[in-house]
Parts: C-alpha cells; sequence; structure tokens
C-alpha cells in the first residue's frame, strides 16, 4: 500500500477501535480467509464465576456440595486428612494456590472464597504452569488445581474424579481438579458467559466466505458446548491445545496455504498470534498477547475481527 493508503486505514482503523501495527499488517488482513478464535476472554467474557465445589470422599465417591452452599468454617481447627478434606478446605486450598495467578478462572475461584468468607493462606511457593494450571505450597501441602494434563504430569491420577469433572463439562463449565499431598481431593467448576456478538461475528465472517475455528487449551466437551453457541463446526474445534501447541496448530492451518487471523487474549495466545499471517489481540487481555499481535482490538467485541478484515480491504480497493 501507499503511504497515504496506510494513513487512511490506520486513522480509519483507530476511529473504529482497530489499531493495525504498520502498513503491511492491513495489506496481510486483506488475505486472511480464515480466522481462529481463542475461546476464554475472546469468544467468551472471561468473566468467570465459582459455580461448584465438590469434596471427594475417601474412594473417589463424589460427595457434592453446590458451591453456594458452602460455609465458612474452613478455618477451624479440624485437621483434614489427605484425602478427605471438606468442600471449603477444598476451596481454601484451591483459592490460596491461585492467589497469585493472574488467569482469570484463577481469579473467580479466589473471588468464590473471599464471598464464602474463607480466609487465604499465602502460598510458599507458587508456579503457573501455562495451559494446564498451577502448582503451589500452602500451609506446607502440596497443591495442585488444573486440568488433567496437570495433575498427570505430576504423577497424580485424575481417575477418582472422572464423574464429577464430565459432569460438570457436559454442563459447559470449566472443571478443575484440586489435587492435595499427591491425591485428586476435590474439583471446582467456574462458568463464563459468551460475548453477546460472538455469533454475530461468527456468521458475518462465515458471510464473508471466511472459515471459522475454535482453539482453546479448555476440554472438549466445554469447547464444543460453546462453539455450538456461537455456530462453529463441531469439526472446526482444536480443544485441549497447550500454548505451544496453539502455535503448531496454527501452522497446520497454514501449511495447506491458508491465511489465518488468530484472535487471542491471553499469555497463551501469544506464541500462536505471532506465528498467524495475522495476529489480533483483544485490548483487555496481556499485554504479552498485544505485544505479539499486528493488531489490537481496543474494545472487547469480536465484530471488530470483521471490522478489521472490512478495513483493510477498503484501504487496498483505494490504491488500486
Ligand atoms: P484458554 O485457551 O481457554 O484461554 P488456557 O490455555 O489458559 O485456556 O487453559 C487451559 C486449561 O488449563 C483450562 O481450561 C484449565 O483447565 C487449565 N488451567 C489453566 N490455567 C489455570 C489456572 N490458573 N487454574 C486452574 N486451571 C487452569
Ligand atoms: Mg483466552
Amino acid at each position: 500500500a501507499t503511504p497515504a493508503a496506510t494513513m487512511v486505514g490506520s486513522t480509519l482503523g483507530a476511529q473504529n477501535g482497530v489499531l493495525f501495527k504498520g502498513g503491511d499488517v492491513l495489506e496481510r488482513a486483506k488475505d486472511v480467509d480464515t480466522v481462529v478464535f481463542d475461546k476464554t476472554g475472546t469468544l467468551t467474557t472471561g468473566e468467570m464465576t465459582l459455580t461448584d465445589v465438590v469434596a471427594l470422599e475417601d474412594e473417589g465417591e463424589g460427595a457434592r456440595a453446590a458451591a453456594d452452599g458452602g460455609d465458612a468454617a474452613a478455618d477451624g481447627g479440624a485437621v483434614a486428612t489427605r484425602s478427605q478434606l471438606d468442600e471449603s478446605e477444598v476451596l481454601r486450598l484451591a483459592a490460596s494456590a491461585e492467589r497469585d495467578s493472574e488467569h482469570p478462572l484463577a481469579q473467580a475461584i479466589v473471588e468464590g472464597a473471599a464471598e464464602r468468607g474463607l480466609d487465604l493462606s499465602a502460598p510458599d511457593s507458587f508456579e503457573n504452569v501455562p495451559g494446564q494450571g498451577v502448582r503451589a505450597t500452602v500451609d506446607g501441602r502440596e497443591v495442585l488445581v488444573g486440568n488433567r494434563r496437570l495433575l498427570e504430569g505430576d504423577g497424580v491420577d485424575p481417575a477418582p474424579a472422572a464423574d464429577e469433572m464430565e459432569r460438570l463439562e457436559r454442563e459447559g463449565k470449566t472443571a478443575m481438579l484440586v489435587a492435595v499431598d499427591g491425591a485428586v481431593a476435590g474439583v471446582v467448576a467456574d462458568a463464563d458467559t459468551v460475548k453477546e456478538s460472538s455469533a454475530d461475528a461468527v456468521a458475518d465472517l462465515r458471510e464473508r466466505g471466511l472459515d471459522v475455528m475454535l482453539i482453546t487449551g479448555d476440554n472438549e466437551r466445554t469447547a464444543r458446548a460453546v462453539a455450538e453457541r456461537v455456530g462453529i463446526d463441531p469439526d472446526d474445534v482444536r480443544a485441549g491445545v497447550l500454548p505451544e501447541d496453539k502455535a503448531d496448530a496454527l501452522e497446520d492451518v497454514q501449511s495447506t496455504g491458508r491465511k489465518a487471523m488468530m484472535v487471542g487474549d491471553g499469555v497463551n495466545d501469544a506464541p500462536a498470534l505471532a506465528v498467524a499471517h495475522v495476529g489480533t489481540a483483544i485490548g483487555s487481555g496481556t499485554d504479552v498477547a498485544i505485544e505479539a499481535a499486528d493488531v489490537t482490538l481496543m474494545r472487547d467485541d469480536p465484530l471488530d475481527v470483521v471490522k478489521a478484515i472490512r478495513i483493510s480491504e477498503a484501504t487496498l480497493a483505494k490504491i488500486k
């Protein structure tokens, strides 16, 4: 594009809350034929709410209780055994482990614990495992909060929680395992809301002849539930994808000659944003994502993805 056309496109973009990092980005955006969305924080609000807390009994029998029914007596004197914690203690340990995590899933757990009046402990150690969860030492206990992969990676068998995990995932919730001292102790679940305009954005992109895909670190059941709600074909869902594999998945899509726009918000999306023909970051997302991206959407509106592509087309049309 000529400098003048680039200027027009950039200005038009800025007026519409779409920031292009340079003129060549505008040109690349015009050639995009596939849009790959991240799920959490991109198609959904990412504003998670804690909905369920489950304490597993010794034999793995689910001793389930709705999270809003939990009482606030966890900081009392009872010393729970490692595989027989009550719901309050499962939640208190999970929330303590998640205290320093910026992940929306973590924040919902911490807020849920606060609402239930639980006193959190400061973790002695804390480690974020991208795309899997967190590992922390809380009150001298080894606490894991995350997905099956996280536990398996640490040699902890998630099987005793399998039924509870599936039940919650079928409800479209993100269920997370809580392991304490090497054994699964319970499950916590967060629920998220699909953004109002996600379905419209997918429909608009499709109308323009673009293919639309969903890539997420979340599990298959939850991912498909969201895909169905926004109009993405179940065959175009890639679930359980690790951050580094998100970039590989993008390269896979593009290896057939496709030109993909990846849209994401998280640290975990940054590698994929970098390898995509065009990386687009949600403006409320993390700085790492914004830095890795070519385009930043200042609003959280998925319809601005359509706008970005339209502006690039309009700009290029001007110089032809
Ligand atoms: P997404 O691709 O949907 O943004 P992530 O790649 O960040 O999701 O995470 C993938 C999965 O890893 C989550 O669905 C969750 O099961 C687990 N996970 C990631 N971070 C955390 C965390 N801080 N606490 C608990 N679980 C987590
Ligand atoms: Mg995300």
